[in-house]
C-alpha cells in the first residue's frame, strides 16, 4: 500500500464517521420531536393505540440499528485517529501472526460473564487494523469463535513463517485486586519482543508492567519465530474487567500493542521469521 493512498484512506474515513455522526444526531434530534409528539396526545382510541405500539416498536427497532452503526463509526473514528495513520509504510514487507487465545468451548478466565476468549478476539481485530495501516501482512490463528488447539496455531506459525507472533490473552487470579501487565517468552530470540510489548502495553494504558517471564507455554515454547504472549490485564480485577469489556478500551489496548510492534521494528536488527541454522561444513567446491 502505498503512503499517500494511507492518508487519503485515513481522510475518506474520518470524514465519512463525521458525516455520519452528523446523520445520527439530526436523526436523533428529530426522533425525539417525534415522541415527544407521541406522548402529548392523550386521546388514543382503540386503533390508534395499536398503531402507536407499532409506530414505538419501529422506533426501538430503528434505535438498535442506530446502535449498531454508531458503533461501527465509532469504531472507524478510533481506528483513524491511530498513531498508524501517521506511519504508513512503516511495517511494510513485515509478516505477522496474531493469535487470540482460547475460543470455542474454551472461555477462558471467566469473570462476571465476560469470557476472556471474547476480549481476545475483539482486541485482536483491532490490533490487526492498525498493524494493516501501518503497512503490515497480519494472519490470524483463528477470526471467529471457533475451537483450535495449541498444536494447530503452533502449526499454522510453522506454515506460516511470520516475522513475528503475538498470542493476545487476558489474566485473572482469585486474588482479586492483583491487576497489571505481563508478557511471556521463550529463548533469548523472543526476549526483546517481549520486553517491547511490556513497555508499550503498560505505558499507553497507565498500568503496571508487573512482569516479562520466560516461560515454557506451548505456543511460545513450540514456535520458530520470535514469539510473546501478552496478558493485557485481569478479568478477576472488577475495574479492568469493566474496562476490558467496553469498546473504547480494547481500541486502547490495540493501539499500546502496535505501537509496541512498531517500535520492535525500529530497533537495530530485530529478531525476525525463523531461526536460520548455519551449517559449519565447508561448501561443496562445484567439480570440473
Ligand atoms: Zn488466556
Amino acid at each position: 500500500m502505498k503512503p499517500i493512498n494511507v492518508r487519503r484512506q485515513c481522510a475518506f474515513v474520518q470524514a465519512t464517521a463525521r458525516i455520519f455522526l452528523a446523520c445520527l444526531f439530526l436523526f436523533a434530534i428529530t426522533s425525539e420531536v417525534s415522541c415527544q409528539n407521541h406522548g402529548d396526545s392523550n386521546q388514543i382510541t382503540a386503533p390508534d393505540s395499536v398503531a402507536a405500539k407499532l409506530t414505538q416498536d419501529s422506533l426501538k427497532l430503528v434505535a438498535h440499528r442506530l446502535d449498531s452503526l454508531k458503533q461501527i463509526a465509532l469504531n472507524q473514528y478510533s481506528l483513524d485517529s491511530s498513531f498508524a495513520c501517521l506511519h504508513p509504510a512503516a511495517l511494510r514487507g513485515i509478516v505477522i501472526l496474531l493469535d487470540a487465545g482460547h475460543g470455542g468451548r474454551q472461555d477462558g478466565a471467566l469473570y462476571d460473564s465476560i469470557a476472556e476468549k471474547n476480549v481476545n478476539l475483539a482486541v485482536t481485530f483491532k490490533l490487526k487494523a492498525r498493524l494493516e495501516l501501518l503497512g503490515a501482512r497480519v494472519h490470524m490463528t483463528r477470526s471467529d469463535d471457533s475451537d483450535l488447539s495449541l498444536e494447530a496455531r503452533v502449526a499454522k506459525s510453522k506454515r506460516l513463517k511470520p516475522d513475528i507472533f503475538i498470542s493476545v490473552h487476558a489474566n485473572a487470579n482469585r486474588h482479586t485486586s492483583i491487576d497489571g501487565i505481563e508478557t511471556y517468552y521463550y529463548g533469548r530470540r523472543s526476549s526483546v519482543l517481549a520486553a517491547t510489548l511490556l513497555k508499550s502495553i503498560s505505558t499507553g494504558l497507565k498500568e503496571n508492567a508487573n512482569w516479562m517471564k520466560h516461560e515454557l507455554l506451548y505456543v511460545l515454547h513450540h514456535n520458530i519465530v520470535p514469539s510473546t504472549l501478552v496478558e493485557i490485564g485481569y478479568l478477576s480485577n472488577s475495574r479492568t474487567n469493566k474496562l476490558l469489556n467496553t469498546n473504547g478500551y480494547q481500541e486502547r489496548v490495540a493501539e499500546s500493542i502496535a505501537v509496541g510492534v512498531f517500535n520492535y521494528f525500529q530497533l537495530k536488527k530485530p529478531a525476525r521469521g525463523p531461526l536460520i541454522k548455519t551449517s559449519k561444513a565447508k561448501p561443496n567446491r562445484p567439480k570440473r
